[in-house]
Protein backbone atom coordinates (compact mmCIF):
# COMPACT_ATOMS: atom_id res chain seq x y z
CA UNK A 1 0.00 0.00 0.00
CA UNK A 2 1.36 3.43 -0.85
CA UNK A 3 1.40 6.26 1.49
CA UNK A 4 -1.85 7.47 1.78
CA UNK A 5 -2.48 11.44 1.34
CA UNK A 6 -3.90 13.31 3.87
CA UNK A 7 -7.96 13.89 3.91
CA UNK A 8 -8.24 18.01 2.63
CA UNK A 9 -9.35 20.54 5.30
CA UNK A 10 -12.66 20.35 6.41
CA UNK A 11 -12.84 16.52 6.77
CA UNK A 12 -11.41 14.79 10.23
CA UNK A 13 -11.41 11.60 10.44
CA UNK A 14 -11.89 9.26 13.33
CA UNK A 15 -8.88 7.02 12.93
CA UNK A 16 -6.47 6.75 10.08
CA UNK A 17 -7.55 4.74 7.07
CA UNK A 18 -6.94 1.02 7.35
CA UNK A 19 -7.10 -0.04 3.64
CA UNK A 20 -6.57 1.42 0.13
CA UNK A 21 -10.07 0.74 -0.31
CA UNK A 22 -13.80 2.20 1.57
CA UNK A 23 -17.65 1.30 1.58
CA UNK A 24 -18.52 4.85 1.99
CA UNK A 25 -21.77 6.11 3.22
CA UNK A 26 -23.26 9.57 4.19
CA UNK A 27 -25.64 10.07 7.49
CA UNK A 28 -26.54 13.55 7.75
CA UNK A 29 -29.12 12.73 10.34
CA UNK A 30 -30.22 10.37 13.33
CA UNK A 31 -32.31 8.42 10.69
CA UNK A 32 -29.92 8.12 8.01
CA UNK A 33 -27.45 7.01 10.84
CA UNK A 34 -29.48 4.27 11.90
CA UNK A 35 -29.95 2.89 8.51
CA UNK A 36 -26.12 3.01 8.16
CA UNK A 37 -25.96 0.41 11.27
CA UNK A 38 -27.56 -1.97 9.52
CA UNK A 39 -25.84 -1.20 6.31
CA UNK A 40 -22.52 -1.76 8.67
CA UNK A 41 -23.39 -4.85 9.65
CA UNK A 42 -24.44 -6.40 6.59
CA UNK A 43 -20.97 -5.53 5.25
CA UNK A 44 -19.34 -6.68 7.77
CA UNK A 45 -20.75 -9.81 7.78
CA UNK A 46 -19.23 -10.32 4.05
CA UNK A 47 -16.15 -10.38 5.50
CA UNK A 48 -14.38 -7.55 3.19
CA UNK A 49 -11.21 -6.21 4.62
CA UNK A 50 -12.01 -2.91 3.42
CA UNK A 51 -12.91 0.05 5.49
CA UNK A 52 -16.48 1.05 6.29
CA UNK A 53 -16.30 4.84 6.19
CA UNK A 54 -19.24 7.14 7.24
CA UNK A 55 -18.84 10.88 6.29
CA UNK A 56 -21.13 12.38 8.90
CA UNK A 57 -22.28 15.72 9.24
CA UNK A 58 -22.78 17.98 12.68
CA UNK A 59 -26.57 17.32 12.16
CA UNK A 60 -26.01 13.57 13.75
CA UNK A 61 -25.33 13.57 17.35
CA UNK A 62 -22.76 11.69 19.24
CA UNK A 63 -25.26 8.77 20.50
CA UNK A 64 -26.83 8.27 16.64
CA UNK A 65 -22.83 7.77 15.77
CA UNK A 66 -22.29 5.14 18.55
CA UNK A 67 -23.29 2.05 16.90
CA UNK A 68 -21.57 2.82 13.77
CA UNK A 69 -18.29 3.60 16.29
CA UNK A 70 -18.80 0.10 17.66
CA UNK A 71 -19.09 -2.23 14.65
CA UNK A 72 -15.59 -0.46 13.24
CA UNK A 73 -16.88 2.13 10.92
CA UNK A 74 -14.16 4.90 10.15
CA UNK A 75 -16.04 8.03 11.14
CA UNK A 76 -15.01 11.59 8.92
CA UNK A 77 -16.52 14.47 10.31
CA UNK A 78 -17.64 17.05 7.40
CA UNK A 79 -20.71 19.36 6.53
CA UNK A 80 -22.57 19.96 3.75
CA UNK A 81 -21.12 21.52 -0.04
CA UNK A 82 -20.25 25.00 0.51
CA UNK A 83 -22.63 25.73 -2.23
CA UNK A 84 -24.14 29.00 -3.03
CA UNK A 85 -27.75 30.43 -1.39
CA UNK A 86 -29.35 30.35 -4.54
CA UNK A 87 -28.59 26.83 -5.43
CA UNK A 88 -29.27 25.57 -1.76
CA UNK A 89 -32.86 27.46 -2.37
CA UNK A 90 -33.23 25.90 -5.68
CA UNK A 91 -32.91 22.39 -3.82
CA UNK A 92 -34.47 23.01 -0.62
CA UNK A 93 -37.16 20.34 0.21
CA UNK A 94 -40.27 22.44 -0.80
CA UNK A 95 -39.06 23.86 -3.67
CA UNK A 96 -37.61 20.66 -5.21
CA UNK A 97 -40.73 18.84 -4.57
CA UNK A 98 -42.66 21.49 -6.20
CA UNK A 99 -40.92 21.85 -9.57
CA UNK A 100 -40.31 18.25 -10.08
CA UNK A 101 -42.46 16.08 -7.90
CA UNK A 102 -41.90 12.63 -6.93
CA UNK A 103 -45.05 10.62 -8.57
CA UNK A 104 -43.54 6.90 -8.03
CA UNK A 105 -43.10 6.51 -4.11
CA UNK A 106 -42.65 8.81 -1.72
CA UNK A 107 -39.87 10.32 0.14
CA UNK A 108 -39.34 10.65 4.04
CA UNK A 109 -40.26 14.20 5.94
CA UNK A 110 -36.26 13.57 7.49
CA UNK A 111 -35.11 13.35 4.12
CA UNK A 112 -33.24 16.90 2.90
CA UNK A 113 -32.21 16.63 -0.93
CA UNK A 114 -29.80 19.25 -0.89
CA UNK A 115 -27.95 17.28 1.64
CA UNK A 116 -27.66 14.61 -1.46
CA UNK A 117 -25.15 16.68 -2.78
CA UNK A 118 -22.85 15.98 0.25
CA UNK A 119 -21.86 12.53 -1.40
CA UNK A 120 -19.44 14.13 -3.89
CA UNK A 121 -17.26 14.41 -0.69
CA UNK A 122 -16.36 11.02 -1.40
CA UNK A 123 -14.21 12.22 -4.23
CA UNK A 124 -11.86 14.04 -1.24
CA UNK A 125 -11.21 10.75 0.46
CA UNK A 126 -7.51 10.78 -1.03
CA UNK A 127 -6.30 8.59 1.56
CA UNK A 128 -8.12 5.57 -0.30
CA UNK A 129 -7.55 4.59 -4.17
CA UNK A 130 -11.08 3.23 -5.11
CA UNK A 131 -14.19 3.70 -3.18
CA UNK A 132 -17.54 1.81 -3.50
CA UNK A 133 -20.32 4.59 -2.16
CA UNK A 134 -23.43 3.01 -0.72
CA UNK A 135 -26.60 4.76 0.35
CA UNK A 136 -27.15 4.63 4.01
CA UNK A 137 -30.85 2.97 2.78
CA UNK A 138 -29.48 0.56 1.80
CA UNK A 139 -27.74 -3.70 2.98
CA UNK A 140 -25.20 -5.71 1.34
CA UNK A 141 -26.26 -9.09 1.19
CA UNK A 142 -23.01 -10.92 -0.28
CA UNK A 143 -19.24 -9.72 -0.91
CA UNK A 144 -19.09 -7.17 -3.66
CA UNK A 145 -15.22 -6.94 -3.33
CA UNK A 146 -15.07 -7.05 -6.85
CA UNK A 147 -16.73 -3.46 -7.49
CA UNK A 148 -13.25 -1.80 -6.07
CA UNK A 149 -11.90 -2.88 -9.35
CA UNK A 150 -14.46 -1.39 -11.89
CA UNK A 151 -13.37 1.63 -13.45
CA UNK A 152 -14.95 5.08 -12.34
CA UNK A 153 -17.94 6.09 -12.93
CA UNK A 154 -20.04 2.27 -12.51
CA UNK A 155 -23.66 2.19 -11.34
CA UNK A 156 -26.17 0.61 -12.23
CA UNK A 157 -29.64 0.96 -13.76
CA UNK A 158 -32.80 3.33 -12.33
CA UNK A 159 -35.01 0.16 -12.51
CA UNK A 160 -37.89 -0.40 -10.51
CA UNK A 161 -40.94 0.42 -12.74
CA UNK A 162 -40.39 -0.81 -16.43
CA UNK A 163 -37.57 -1.73 -18.78
CA UNK A 164 -37.33 1.54 -19.59
CA UNK A 165 -35.17 3.14 -16.70
CA UNK A 166 -32.38 1.24 -17.58
CA UNK A 167 -31.03 4.09 -19.51
CA UNK A 168 -31.06 5.85 -16.09
CA UNK A 169 -28.44 5.39 -13.54
CA UNK A 170 -29.18 5.55 -9.45
CA UNK A 171 -27.04 6.65 -7.33
CA UNK A 172 -27.42 4.67 -4.56
CA UNK A 173 -24.31 2.50 -5.35
CA UNK A 174 -21.10 3.93 -7.61
CA UNK A 175 -17.77 3.35 -7.93
CA UNK A 176 -15.52 6.33 -7.91
CA UNK A 177 -11.91 7.11 -7.62
CA UNK A 178 -11.32 9.89 -4.92
CA UNK A 179 -9.24 13.01 -6.81
CA UNK A 180 -9.31 16.61 -5.61
CA UNK A 181 -8.68 17.46 -9.17
CA UNK A 182 -12.28 15.58 -9.76
CA UNK A 183 -13.99 16.98 -7.19
CA UNK A 184 -13.04 20.84 -7.73
CA UNK A 185 -14.66 20.24 -11.49
CA UNK A 186 -17.63 18.92 -10.37
CA UNK A 187 -18.15 21.71 -7.89
CA UNK A 188 -17.45 24.07 -11.14
CA UNK A 189 -19.86 22.26 -12.59
CA UNK A 190 -22.57 21.88 -10.45
CA UNK A 191 -22.94 25.17 -8.57
CA UNK A 192 -23.60 27.33 -12.04
CA UNK A 193 -26.68 30.19 -11.87
CA UNK A 194 -29.47 28.71 -12.63
CA UNK A 195 -28.89 25.31 -12.55
CA UNK A 196 -31.57 23.08 -10.92
CA UNK A 197 -30.39 19.25 -10.84
CA UNK A 198 -33.91 17.55 -10.35
CA UNK A 199 -32.61 14.29 -8.96
CA UNK A 200 -29.93 16.31 -7.10
CA UNK A 201 -26.79 13.82 -7.14
CA UNK A 202 -28.12 11.07 -9.29
CA UNK A 203 -28.78 13.75 -12.25
CA UNK A 204 -25.55 15.68 -11.80
CA UNK A 205 -23.59 12.37 -11.86
CA UNK A 206 -25.50 11.31 -14.80
CA UNK A 207 -24.97 14.65 -16.60
CA UNK A 208 -20.81 14.44 -15.15
CA UNK A 209 -19.86 11.40 -16.15
CA UNK A 210 -22.23 10.51 -19.47
CA UNK A 211 -20.23 7.46 -20.38
CA UNK A 212 -21.14 5.67 -17.00
CA UNK A 213 -20.32 1.96 -16.70
CA UNK A 214 -23.29 -0.36 -16.31
CA UNK A 215 -23.15 -2.64 -13.12
CA UNK A 216 -25.41 -5.28 -13.15
CA UNK A 217 -28.80 -4.31 -12.06
CA UNK A 218 -28.01 -6.77 -9.20
CA UNK A 219 -25.53 -4.53 -6.83
CA UNK A 220 -28.23 -2.08 -6.62
CA UNK A 221 -31.56 -3.76 -6.56
CA UNK A 222 -34.58 -1.28 -6.15
CA UNK A 223 -37.11 -2.47 -3.32
CA UNK A 224 -39.75 -1.85 -5.76
CA UNK A 225 -38.80 -4.45 -8.08
CA UNK A 226 -40.45 -6.78 -5.54
CA UNK A 227 -43.70 -5.91 -6.63
CA UNK A 228 -43.27 -3.90 -9.61
CA UNK A 229 -40.91 -6.40 -11.79
CA UNK A 230 -40.80 -9.63 -9.29
CA UNK A 231 -39.44 -11.80 -12.21
CA UNK A 232 -36.54 -10.07 -11.75
CA UNK A 233 -36.18 -11.16 -8.30
CA UNK A 234 -33.10 -13.49 -7.03
CA UNK A 235 -32.03 -13.50 -3.49
CA UNK A 236 -28.60 -15.53 -4.27
CA UNK A 237 -27.69 -12.93 -6.77
CA UNK A 238 -28.44 -9.53 -5.16
CA UNK A 239 -25.23 -7.39 -3.79
CA UNK A 240 -26.92 -4.70 -2.41
CA UNK A 241 -30.33 -3.86 -1.67
CA UNK A 242 -31.48 -0.85 -1.87
CA UNK A 243 -35.08 0.47 0.09
CA UNK A 244 -35.61 3.84 -2.51
CA UNK A 245 -38.37 6.14 -1.71
CA UNK A 246 -40.09 4.74 1.76
CA UNK A 247 -37.53 4.07 4.55
CA UNK A 248 -37.72 0.37 6.36
CA UNK A 249 -37.70 2.22 9.67
CA UNK A 250 -40.53 4.10 9.10
CA UNK A 251 -43.15 2.44 10.57
CA UNK A 252 -46.24 1.37 8.72
CA UNK A 253 -45.55 3.89 5.41
CA UNK A 254 -47.61 3.07 2.45
CA UNK A 255 -45.72 0.47 1.08
CA UNK A 256 -45.03 -1.69 4.22
CA UNK A 257 -47.75 -4.03 3.35
CA UNK A 258 -46.17 -5.50 0.37
CA UNK A 259 -42.49 -5.08 1.35
CA UNK A 260 -43.13 -6.59 5.23
CA UNK A 261 -40.81 -9.59 4.04
CA UNK A 262 -37.60 -6.90 2.93
CA UNK A 263 -38.96 -4.68 5.98
CA UNK A 264 -38.29 -8.08 8.45
CA UNK A 265 -34.90 -8.49 6.78
CA UNK A 266 -33.91 -4.71 7.19
CA UNK A 267 -34.34 -5.29 10.92
CA UNK A 268 -33.08 -8.58 11.29
CA UNK A 269 -29.52 -6.99 10.27
CA UNK A 270 -30.14 -3.81 12.23
CA UNK A 271 -30.85 -5.68 15.54
CA UNK A 272 -28.12 -8.44 14.37
CA UNK A 273 -30.03 -11.04 15.85
CA UNK A 274 -31.39 -13.96 13.90
CA UNK A 275 -30.41 -13.01 10.33
CA UNK A 276 -32.06 -15.31 7.79
CA UNK A 277 -29.67 -17.74 5.31
CA UNK A 278 -30.52 -15.46 2.19
CA UNK A 279 -30.58 -18.20 -0.13
CA UNK A 280 -33.66 -19.66 1.88
CA UNK A 281 -35.93 -16.83 1.47
CA UNK A 282 -38.68 -16.97 -0.62
CA UNK A 283 -38.90 -14.90 -3.94
CA UNK A 284 -41.57 -12.08 -4.31
CA UNK A 285 -45.46 -13.00 -4.79
CA UNK A 286 -46.26 -13.31 -8.75
CA UNK A 287 -42.91 -14.17 -9.75
CA UNK A 288 -42.32 -17.15 -11.84
CA UNK A 289 -40.41 -19.12 -9.98
CA UNK A 290 -42.04 -17.79 -6.47
N1 LIG B 1 -28.94 11.43 2.91
C1 LIG B 1 -28.79 11.89 4.21
N2 LIG B 1 -29.65 12.83 4.70
C2 LIG B 1 -30.67 13.32 3.97
C3 LIG B 1 -30.83 12.87 2.64
C4 LIG B 1 -29.97 11.91 2.16
O1 LIG B 1 -27.89 11.44 4.94
O2 LIG B 1 -31.43 14.18 4.48
C5 LIG B 1 -28.00 10.42 2.37
C6 LIG B 1 -28.25 8.98 2.85
O3 LIG B 1 -27.05 8.25 2.70
C7 LIG B 1 -29.28 8.50 1.86
C8 LIG B 1 -28.77 9.10 0.56
O4 LIG B 1 -28.19 10.36 0.95
O5 LIG B 1 -29.37 7.09 1.79
C9 LIG B 1 -29.80 9.35 -0.53
O6 LIG B 1 -31.09 9.62 0.00
P1 LIG B 1 -32.24 8.50 -0.02
O7 LIG B 1 -31.60 7.19 0.15
O8 LIG B 1 -33.27 8.86 0.99
O9 LIG B 1 -32.85 8.65 -1.48
P2 LIG B 1 -33.61 7.52 -2.35
O10 LIG B 1 -32.72 6.30 -2.38
O11 LIG B 1 -34.92 7.26 -1.70
O12 LIG B 1 -33.72 8.16 -3.71
MN1 LIG C 1 -31.36 5.50 -1.11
Amino acid sequence: MSTPSPLPSGLSASRPAASHRAYVTLVTNADYAMGATALARSILLTGTQADITVLHTGGVDAAALEPLSALGCRLIRTELLDTSDAFNERHARGKLHANAPFTKGRKPAFHSPLDNFCKLRLWQLTDYESCVFIDADALVLRNIDKLFDYPEFSAAPNLYETLKDFHRLNSGVFVARPSVTTFSTMLGVLDQPDAFWRRTDQTFLETFFPDWHGLPVFMNMLQYVWFNLPDLWEWNQIGVLHYQYEKPWEEGHPRSVQLKPLIDLWHAYLDGKSIPDISLLPNPPGSKAG
